[in-house]
């Protein structure tokens, strides 16, 4: 029997500085180019025991929004059974490993549902990681990443944190180094856009695509910790798409230009908005001067990167 009786996992969202989106691949997927850079948006997943018959993964989940009012109808989005991402994380460390105790999972959520900043991959590495100290399954740093590549190629990233480049899916992660405190704002939209559309969009739009290529300006800007270099160097290749899918999220990106953005794009898939700012007050303007725009539902502010899960 163990004696851990609570164990909270905080988790941060992602954003990407470069996405870069080759052809479709014969499987489907498409390969990438993605400098992912974690930021101090959390989600905290908690693990419990529950008193019901061994069933190898959870028994139930729950799901709060902790981000004051502003995620409400976000979180009440998020699916409460097996189809949610931390409970298959659970489930496939209890089948993995043979741990059997039933547990309940309780997310806390600060990262907007289906906006482009990996929450639901995000709870699906809290989750493994705060399951593995519940059952005290012990996986080591590169279990934990192999299980994480298998739940989906965004899973592996919040494990680390910080900022590092994938390829491949993007499961495939070499730390990079950012030398400044990075500043930024976030345009959140009511609803989500769900990313296959978006790739579908991009493969009518770029039948040209090629492979994908590192930017070595943007790898040298974060080396250098200069912030005005990064701003000039993001790039989102799904961008194109996203703004066909939603064309009013390009009065969003106008209204953080407006307000001296240093860079102004779509966040992953979308349609989060992301406004890189040159100090933690700018950060606050170029938010307030978001909240403005049409689609604009909630504006944040958080700085990157951060470490990857924490074991609170
Ligand atoms: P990505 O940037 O990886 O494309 P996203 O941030 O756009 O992801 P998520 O917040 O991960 O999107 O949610 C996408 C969909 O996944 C949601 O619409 C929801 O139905 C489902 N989902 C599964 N598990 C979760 C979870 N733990 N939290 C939020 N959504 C989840």
């Amino acid at each position: 029997m163990t004696t851990t009786t609570a164990v909270t996992v905080r988790v941060p969202a992602k954003v990407n500085l470069q996405l870069a989106v080759g052809p479709a691949r014969e499987d489907g997927y498409h390969d990438l180019v993605n400098v992912f850079h974690a930021v101090a948006l959390f989600d905290e997943v908690t693990v419990t025991g529950a008193r019901t018959r061994a069933t190898g993964g959870p028994v139930e989940l729950t799901a709060e929004d902790a981000s004051g009012g502003g995620l409400a109808s976000h979180v009440a989005r998020v699916p409460l059974d097996s189809t949610n991402l931390a409970w298959r994380a659970a489930e496939l460390l209890a089948r993995e490993t043979g741990a059997r105790e039933p547990v309940r999972l309780h997310l806390r959520k600060a990262i907007p549902v289906a906006g482009g900043m990996a929450g639901g991959s995000a709870d699906a590495a809290a989750a493994l990681v705060a399951c593995d100290a519940f059952w005290g399954t012990g996986l080591d740093r590169d279990g934990l990443l192999e299980l994480a590549a298998r739940l989906g190629s965004d899973v592996a990233f919040p494990l680390l944190g910080g900022t590092a480049v994938g390829t491949g899916r993007g499961e495939v992660l070499a730390p990079a180094r950012c030398a400044a405190r990075l500043h930024w704002a976030f345009a959140l939209s009511e609803g989500g856009l769900p990313t296959p559309g978006v790739f579908a969009a991009y493969d009518r739009l770029r039948p040209d695509a090629r492979e994908p290529q590192g930017d070595s300006a943007l790898m040298a800007a974060l080396a250098e910790g200069d912030a005005p270099a990064v701003g000039a160097a993001l790039s989102n290749d799904l961008q194109p798409a996203a703004l066909e899918l939603r064309p009013v999220l390009a009065e969003t990106l106008q209204a953080g230009r407006a307000a001296g953005a240093l860079g102004a794009f779509v966040s992953g898939s979308g349609p989060t908005c992301a406004f890189l700012a040159a100090s933690a007050e700018h950060a606050e303007r170029v938010a307030a001067a978001v909240r403005t725009a049409p689609d604009c539902a909630y504006a944040v502010t958080a700085y990157g990167d951060v470490p990857g899960t924490t074991i609170l």
